[in-house]
């Protein structure tokens, strides 16, 4: 078996999609898994499409996501240059060398006659592909024109294309990984141009080209790319390459998070969440897209989240660390169907991951906000403040936003809790604990607990039934974090100012 050499080769139109992670993810788990190697090649021969920071951008993004480049843009290698654009010269002997061999022709037709052939089909009702086995003979090129008329108009400089001679009447077999036994009539397939007027090659032959002179192995690719599939295998063929052809595993669509319909940047805008791996901003309308990464999305969860569109490990288990994704990966065990894009999903890993975090790694997200408020709080503080929030965010920034209330007092109560909770029993037991609470020493959790249970039990009422009256008081919310810990970390200074403040502004209602 040849050594396993797989690539990502995305065009740098604009910000990597989210499935373009995917894809590059599932291309570096096969290769780390086989000891292979994974190569980042930039696909960019459509220079009207190109866009100044899409490169960096794709580096950038790979690099946070944690999807290591063996070789590539960026990394040099063997095979360099990696960027198409570089690779010019090259692809044209390829495409001369199918026109010498009868599986390409020079096409000098201009638009305005592929759109009567266009038009000329369409009311004819048959095939709409303009360029073809059926259609040729009727088009200006080499194969139509007398051979000296063909070197004229080349020698002359006229414009003209390399198109493929598609054979009239074949069945083209490709095997994919995923997809099992494709098979197309070549009748389905036009005359793809290979060489453009401009000088560039198409897609098509720069993918075939390089993946053959990059000795790729596997092609793990979007399943939008399956239609040019048979081309592909089609040129591999006339190329004179078919032994070594690549295999093939077309990955299933990513769908939006109802399931209905190919995911799309308007559903993530309007739904509220990012599919963009970084923040993008569009060189052309400024505007700016969030991406997963400063929307507080931890990679690893991210990589895991993604990992799971498409491929599953046929077992309960959900969290896997790279490493354990690299064992576990099967090309095998991805599924042909579209793969709903479950925004809630890629949360709760995200919850998960943050759960497994140390305090170290935590505590810079909310000495940050306390330093920006000019707050000086303790290491010990901090670390005892993440310890209770951690179980209960999704996103880092969530520290503040769960945890504000230990180290600001609360200006308002929730209303609703209030009418439920503020009654004349959780007044009674308020009152006495606060009194109670100036001479705790010291001012712990476990101590605080003591004291309120002996404080209710003195006054016969159970203290769970004034438990969300206390937290009222303390943080204005019903709900939150271990609130004995959160009394200890606001301190006996802070807990009784606070008691106080709520025993004067909430009452009673009747
Ligand atoms: N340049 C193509 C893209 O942007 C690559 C397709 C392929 O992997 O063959 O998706």
């Amino acid at each position: 078996m040849s050594p396993v050499r797989v690539r990502f080769a995305p065009s740098p139109t604009g910000a990597l999609h989210i499935g373009g992670v995917r894809t590059a993810l599932y291309n570096f788990l096969l290769a780390r898994q086989t000891g292979g190697t994974m190569i980042l090649r930039i696909e960019d021969t459509d220079q009207s499409r190109y866009v100044p920071g899409a490169e960096e951008y794709i580096l950038e993004s790979l690099a946070w996501a944690g999807i290591h480049i063996d070789e590539g843009v960026g990394v040099g290698g063997p095979h360099a240059p990696y960027r198409q654009s570089e690779r010019k010269q090259l692809y044209r002997q390829f495409a001369e060398k199918l026109v010498a061999e009868g599986h390409a022709y020079y096409a000098f037709d201009t638009e305005a006659e592929l759109e009567t052939m266009r038009k000329s089909l369409l009311a004819a009702g048959g095939s709409t592909l303009p360029y073809g086995s059926q259609t040729r003979a009727q088009m200006a090129n080499s194969l139509t024109l007398p051979s000296a008329e063909t070197s004229l108009r080349l020698q002359r400089g006229d414009e003209y294309v390399i198109r493929l001679k598609v054979p009239a009447d074949e069945t083209i077999h490709l095997h994919d990984l995923i997809r099992g036994d494709v098979y197309v009539h070549s009748s389905q397939i036009d005359d793809k141009v290979l060489m453009k007027s401009d000088g560039m090659p198409t897609y098509h032959l720069a993918n075939v080209v390089d993946d053959h002179l990059m000795q790729i192995s596997h092609v793990i690719r979007g399943e939008e790319w399956l239609p040019s599939a048979p081309l592909h295998v089609l040129l591999y063929r006339s190329l004179g390459w078919a032994d070594t052809m690549p295999q093939f595993a077309h990955l299933p669509l990513l769908l939006k998070p109802d399931g209905h319909g190919k995911l799309s940047k308007r559903d993530a805008d309007q739904m509220g969440f990012p599919i963009f791996p970084l923040n993008w901003t569009d060189p052309k309308t400024n505007e700016l897209v969030k991406g997963f990464r400063e929307s507080g999305y931890l990679p690893e969860a991210l990589l895991n989240f993604l990992a799971f569109l498409g491929w599953n490990p046929g077992t309960e288990q959900e969290l896997f660390t790279l490493p354990e994704l690299i064992n576990a990966f099967q090309l095998e065990r991805i599924g042909k169907a579209g793969a709903r894009f479950d925004i809630q999903k890629a949360k709760w890993f995200n919850q998960q991951y943050l759960k497994q975090k140390s305090v170290a790694d935590l505590a810079p997200f909310l000495t940050a906000e306390l330093t920006a408020r000019d707050r000086s709080v303790s290491e010990t503080t901090v670390a005892l403040a993440i310890t209770i929030l951690k179980e209960r965010i999704t996103f880092p920034h969530e520290l503040w936003s769960e945890g504000e209330f230990l180290f600001v007092a609360p200006t308002t109560f929730d209303e609703s809790v209030a009418a439920k909770k503020w009654n004349a029993e959780a007044v009674a037991v308020i009152r006495a604990y606060k009194d109670a609470l100036i001479a705790t020493e010291p001012f712990t959790a476990p101590a605080v607990k003591d004291v309120l249970e002996k404080t209710t039990q003195a006054l016969h009422i159970g203290t769970g039934k004034i438990l969300q009256a206390l937290r009222l008081a303390l943080t204005g919310r019903g709900t939150g974090p271990d609130l004995m810990i959160a009394m200890e970390i606001i301190g006996r200074e802070g807990v009784v100012a606070r008691l106080e403040h709520a025993l004067k502004t909430l009452t009673v209602k009747s």
